[in-house]
């Protein structure tokens, strides 16, 4: 299976827009609700899975999948998923570290509690506040639960909660087997969650139970504002959340292609250089397996800290030295010592994150951009009087000598142009070129955005043979 680097998009795809009063509404009726979707969900999938015909499928194919409980270190049992639950049992009671997603925490709770017996969690911790770590919190609660998140968590939630149709609908282009619309069942709202306990980025939270002590850490700057993750200093056990991504190492989602709040680059560091402080023996994240041995999870974390600080000075520089950003994006690339996955994240996009996160969006370069009338409003126009035999051509010599990048500025500056189906072809021969490119440095949400672009460029193909435009 590919690497699950989709996982974390899951974490908006399925907040709900209608609000009710909870503390009226059961939690076995909720998990009743859950369980029903969990089941039709898994139905499904199954055969999104077995047609084997689509897009962005790691994460269908980890929803089919039975849930499995394991002891991931002592006393630390892991529940697997799309994402993992974690209980961590001690004498007084057990802490309960992210919840996964809705249609898959009933079962998840079902199977740890039959672990580790049937009783209500003295806390729960969150990571942050994506639907895929918080989704199974009202389920495991009958209201004795303390509740643990960063401080920023319920403002996170709120615009992910505000921002649902849009992110969904982005979602939905990049992953095309969820759902056509979110979910507006009231047993499966997992939002509006208000922690009792709010987890600073200067000072960790501490408490002892039973025979363990626990740390909560805010680190900020990787899934979101509100990341924290849990250290167990005596055990030097750290589970972690998204705050690695779903594979370790890997330059990290500094950019998310579904458009989430900008994610900053100097807090990212500063907390990876807070956890090298730890002597993290045991890493628990909270998608796929544990990684386990000090100096490899050492190694990992210097280099991501490492790649994002050489990225982040590069692009400073430039700015400072007046480099425009196109050239910046071309230019900077990790050095061999510094070379990790860029599946997940990649460094050209990190590159114009960092610009964007200081200077936003105006480069000081085109007048237009400072105006509201698109490039697309003059397209009409240009096609009037272009020789278009001569530009299709040139798009075809671009092609031929696998330039694709310049081939599809041309192809967007002709739309408005005549005869369509030889542009159609040719961007999505442009199309094609890109992705097979995008497959080798390996970026997952690149493909996935050119194969739903194939896709829907295909589509006017066809239809444009069979209904051919005349002028
Ligand atoms: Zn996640």
């Amino acid at each position: 299976m590919r690497a699950k680097n989709l996982l974390i998009s899951l974490g908006v795809l399925t907040a709900v827009g209608l609000w009710i009063n909870w503390d009226i509404v059961e939690t076995s009726a909720r998990d009743s609700i859950a369980s029903a979707a969990g089941k039709a969900a898994v139905a499904n999938l199954s055969g999104v899975v077995a047609g084997n015909n689509t897009r962005g499928l790691a994460a269908a194919e980890l929803i089919t999948l039975p849930v499995e409980v394991d002891e991931v270190s002592h006393g630390i049992f892991r529940a697997s998923g799309v994402s993992n639950t974690f209980v961590i049992v001690t004498s007084a009671g057990n802490v309960v570290f992210d919840t996964g997603l809705i249609i898959q925490a009933s079962e998840q709770i079902r199977k740890l509690k039959d672990a580790v017996g049937d009783n209500e969690p003295a806390k729960i911790i969150l990571s942050h506040s994506h639907a895929d770590h918080v989704g199974g919190t009202r389920l495991w609660s009958q209201g004795a639960t303390q509740l643990i998140a960063h401080k920023a968590f319920e403002e996170e939630q709120r615009y992910l909660t505000e921002l649902n149709p849009y992110l969904h609908r982005r979602n939905r282009t990049l992953f095309p087997w969820i759902p056509e619309n979110p979910s507006t069942l009231p047993g499966l709202n997992f939002r509006g969650l208000t922690p009792d306990v709010r987890v600073d980025n200067n000072a960790p939270y501490r408490f002892t139970l039973g025979e363990r002590r626990f740390e909560v850490h805010g680190m900020p700057g990787a899934e979101g504002a509100d990341n924290v993750v849990l250290w167990l200093p005596d055990e030097k056990v750290l589970l972690a959340g998204d705050f690695f991504g779903p594979q370790f190492p890997q330059f990290p989602n500094i950019f998310t292609m579904r458009g989430e709040k900008t994610r900053k680059p100097i807090e990212y560091i500063d907390s990876i250089n807070r956890l090298l402080k730890m002597d993290i023996q045991t890493l628990l994240p909270s998608h796929l397996e544990p990684v386990r041995g000090a100096a490899l999870i050492r190694d990992g974390m210097l280099r991501i800290r490492d790649a994002v600080q050489f990225v982040h000075d590069q692009t400073v520089a430039g700015m400072n030295a007046g480099q425009s950003l196109d050239a910046l994006m071309t230019d900077i690339n990790l050095p061999e010592h510094l070379l990790l996955s860029q599946s997940h994240g990649k460094v050209s996009w990190a590159v114009k994150s960092i610009w964007e996160y200081y200077a936003t969006w105006f480069h000081f370069d085109r007048t237009s951009e400072l105006y509201a009338t698109p490039q697309s409003a003059v397209l009409d126009d240009l096609a009037g009087v272009i020789d278009i035999e001569a530009a299709l051509a040139l798009i075809q010599r671009k092609l031929d000598s696998a330039d694709p990048e310049q081939a599809l500025l041309l192809l967007e500056l002709l739309e408005g142009a005549n005869p369509l189906q030889q542009l159609l072809g040719l961007r999505l021969q442009a199309l094609e070129q890109l992705k097979a490119r995008a497959a080798i440095t390996g970026n997952d949400y690149e493909r996935y955005w050119l194969e739903s672009e194939l896709e829907k460029y295909g589509t006017f193909y066809e239809n444009q043979s069979e209904h051919p435009h005349v002028d």
